[in-house]
């Protein structure tokens, strides 16, 4: 034996990841990009343009056609007529051809996707090709499946489709809200409009392609890429007879005060302040991996993140001991990098704010703590954080921060979770640690979060429906309970 146990020690506290780079090379980014209506590729009526940039180097990726409205009205009618004459007339399984050759496609080009989204997105690109794009196909295979047995969905014996939806998506999960929204709309007939977040137009716009790829005729799908106005302007047409919207809370009061009294149908999924509660007897590692999962996934760039910690007094030292020594080991970096934990923020907007609220919470009296961790210099970045000492009243424990911020706050009985996790405007989810299944049920029944999570956080089904309580939003996304949004029954 040449190494004592001591120097063995040593060598793995030396160790580190080697980098582990993957290739650009699968994707191929148009300098410029139109906009897709009725089944091509074109410029903005006006010629405006802007650029996407990469939010790990803010290197620009691509200019990008502005839509305005006369584009809006084009991307409408192209709708319409598609609705009319080829996609409502046509039986829902041929419709359900068209939604299977997406989802075959969609994991054809898997890899493309999942790095034309970490580019532009700034995620690990393990997220988005284990994440992201398998629930994006998952969701057309689901969908496609539905479209021929509308009539047995317990929406009536013949429900309807409404006509155009018009969709409008965040940047958080750029390729997986297209299909969230997508999918089932078009399985129960409808045409669609859908507006991609400004700052992460290019999946959308690939999604557009694969479209054309799967033959899916002209007008069914067209894809505005532009800013809020454009939004607005889709929100706001009459030729559109549905909107569904995914973003802040905000946004989402304004475009309900647009579609009031218009007859549009809305759903409406909105911000969140999830509280992921741990009990005491909770099995701590795998607490420590669902708690860390809940807030630094996606960056804390998930309206359903567990951003709120509340954990049994009894158990809270221990358990953030853990949670410390793990933060620790996260790999913050390069989102191209196979290893990579934690990639960039979206944008310099978002950073600042979440640099806004982490000051908050420090004025207000928590404790902040984040592991040593070099930040890259060039692109937007936030070291992953945690918060102790946090009270109700603080704006980190109120305020949707959107960053890999956490806000610690302990309890000691079942109903004071309850009141504490059920203390705030929203109501999106929440998640329970414990080894008792009755206090599962317990408390799930009291907490006021449209999906609850039971020793576990953040699963996604597209069998599952998904949507939120008071300023998290109305409607559901998902299942079968996602097509009720798209039909007439
Ligand atoms: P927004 O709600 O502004 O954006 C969501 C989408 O709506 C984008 O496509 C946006 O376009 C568009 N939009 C903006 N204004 C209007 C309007 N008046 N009418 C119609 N559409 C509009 O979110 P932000 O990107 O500004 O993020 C702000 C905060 O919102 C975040 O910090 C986070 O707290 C929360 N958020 C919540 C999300 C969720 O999933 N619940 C997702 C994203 C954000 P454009 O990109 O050009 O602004």
């Amino acid at each position: 034996m040449t190494s004592t146990p001591a120097r063995a020690l040593e060598d793995i506290a030396d160790w580190a990841y080697a980098p582990a780079p993957q290739a650009t090379d699968v994707v191929r980014i148009s300098p410029e990009n139109g906009l897709f209506i009725n089944g091509e590729f074109a410029p903005a009526a006006d010629g405006r343009q802007f650029a996407t940039v990469n939010p790990a180097t803010e290197a620009p990726l691509a200019q990008v056609a502005e839509a305005g409205q006369a584009d809006v009205d084009r991307a409408v009618a192209a709708a319409t007529a598609a609705y009319e004459l080829v996609w409502r007339p046509m039986p829902g399984a041929e419709r359900a051809k068209y939604l299977y050759r997406i989802a075959r496609i969609i994991q054809e080009r898997a890899r493309e996707f999942a790095v034309l989204e970490s580019l532009d997105n700034g995620k690990p690109i393990r997220e988005s090709r284990d994440v992201d794009v398998p629930l994006a196909a998952a969701h057309f295979f689901y969908y496609a499946g539905w479209a021929d047995k509308l009539e047995y969905a317990g929406l009536g014996p013949a429900p309807r489709p409404l006509g155009v939806a018009g969709q409008v998506i965040p940047w958080n999960f750029p390729l997986l809200m297209a299909a969230w929204k997508l999918a089932p709309a078009l399985a129960a007939g409808n045409t669609c409009v859908l507006k991609p977040a400004e700052t992460t137009p290019l999946t959308a716009l690939l999604l557009a392609e694969v479209c054309q790829q799967a033959g899916l005729p002209p007008g069914v799908v067209n894809v505005l890429t532009g800013d809020g106005a454009a939004g607005a302007a889709l929100v706001a047409h009459p030729g559109v007879s549905k909107v569904a919207f995914t973003g802040s809370t905000e946004v989402g009061k304004a475009i309900a005060r647009t579609v009031a009294g218009t007859g549009k149908k809305l759903t409406l999924e909105l911000g969140g302040k999830a509280a992921n509660i741990v009990f005491d007897d909770a099995p701590v590692d795998q607490a420590v991996e669902g708690i860390v999962g809940g807030i630094f996934f996606n960056q804390g760039h998930v309206c359903c993140a567990g951003s709120r910690l509340l954990v049994q007094e009894s158990v809270a030292e221990p358990v953030l001991d853990r949670l410390r020594r793990r933060v620790e080991t996260l790999r913050l970096g390069d989102p191209l990098d196979k290893n990579t934990d934690i990639g960039a923020i979206n944008s310099r907007v978002q950073l600042d704010k979440i640099r806004e609220l982490s000051q908050a919470g420090e004025q207000e009296g928590a404790e902040r703590w984040s592991p040593p961790c070099q930040l890259p210099e060039r692109g937007f970045w936030f070291p992953p954080t945690i918060f102790t000492g946090v009270s109700q009243s603080h704006r980190i424990a109120r305020e949707e921060i959107f960053g890999p911020v956490l806000s610690v706050l302990t309890f000691r009985t079942p109903e004071e979770a309850v009141a504490k996790a059920n203390n705030t405007p929203y109501g999106l989810s929440a998640g329970i640690w414990t080894d008792k299944g009755s206090r599962i049920l317990w408390l799930s029944r009291r907490l006021r979060a449209g999906v609850v999570w039971a020793n576990t956080f953040n699963k996604f089904d597209p069998a599952s429906p998904f949507g939120g309580y008071r300023e998290s939003g109305y409607g559901r996304e998902g299942g079968r309970h996602g097509l009720a949004a798209y039909l007439d029954a």
